[in-house]
């Protein structure tokens, strides 16, 4: 999931909720287009 390259620089390669590829893509953007929910995290803290 994580690519590292140089020293101590590391990057998304793959979204950690659906897969995607993110190494031709903004991760962070992209990342933020989903819900707390698709990361396996609850909204608010709630414990479901
Ligand atoms: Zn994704």
């Amino acid at each position: 999931m994580i690519e590292r390259f140089g020293h101590d620089k590391i990057r998304l390669v793959k979204c950690p909720a659906c897969g995607v590829d993110l190494r031709d893509k903004k991760a962070s953007f992209h990342v933020e287009s989903h819900t707390p929910n698709d990361f396996g995290l609850s909204p608010q803290g709630v414990i479901q």
